[in-house]
């Protein structure tokens, strides 16, 4: 699976961390998209939970998914609401995205506020750092890559070299928790 390219410096609130999905969080940390999968059943489950949805096992192991995938719905935010550091991030886009393994995953993608992606548009998983080492899952577009076939994306294949992202998303970096998400959203 492709590691994730960081896009920033996470800035919001910190993730909050429970044993059970400390796994998920410094993953991200360190570029991969893991979720729990169900050693009874082989379900691959997102929220992360103790219990799998499909059959009531207990068990789980930890396994990489699809880092890429399309935009179900993006809506913008444009007022905060809970925490208040938010009020320095509006506006943002807040998203749902179908991976492409299935599963649907929510975070903040990071593109023009004024210009949501519709359905349907080509996305990338990445994350932004936070200090303690965890990463927050957010998502970047891949019009660029899609219109163009003949560029060659090194960072594809090598997310700690050559990162188009991180400057733009140095200005903007702050995005959902996606497990304890934004109370706008919600699948
Ligand atoms: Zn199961």
């Amino acid at each position: 699976m492709s590691r994730l390219r960081q896009a920033g410096i996470h800035r919001g609130p910190a993730p909050v961390v429970h044993p059970e999905t400390e796994r998920f969080w410094r993953g991200l940390g360190q570029g991969r998209l893991q979720l729990q999968r169900c050693t009874t059943c082989g379900t691959v489950r997102f929220p992360l939970g103790p219990v799998c949805w499909k059959c009531g096992g207990f068990g789980h192991e930890w396994a990489d998914v699809a880092t890429t995938g399309t935009v179900s719905a993006a809506v913008t935010v444009r007022r905060a609401t809970g925490d208040p550091v938010w009020a320095d991030e509006v506006p943002l886009v807040s998203a749902q995205v179908d991976m492409d393994d299935g599963h649907r995953l929510p975070g903040r993608v990071l593109c023009d506020p004024d210009a949501p992606p519709p359905h349907g548009t080509p996305v990338e998983a990445a994350y932004l750092a936070t200090d303690d080492g965890y990463g927050v899952l957010c998502f970047l577009l891949r019009a660029a890559e899609r219109a163009d076939p003949a560029h060659n994306d090194p960072a594809h294949d090598d997310p700690a070299h050559d990162d188009p992202a991180h400057d733009a998303a140095d200005d903007d970096p702050v995005h959902d928790d996606p497990a304890h998400g934004d109370p706008e959203e919600g699948p």
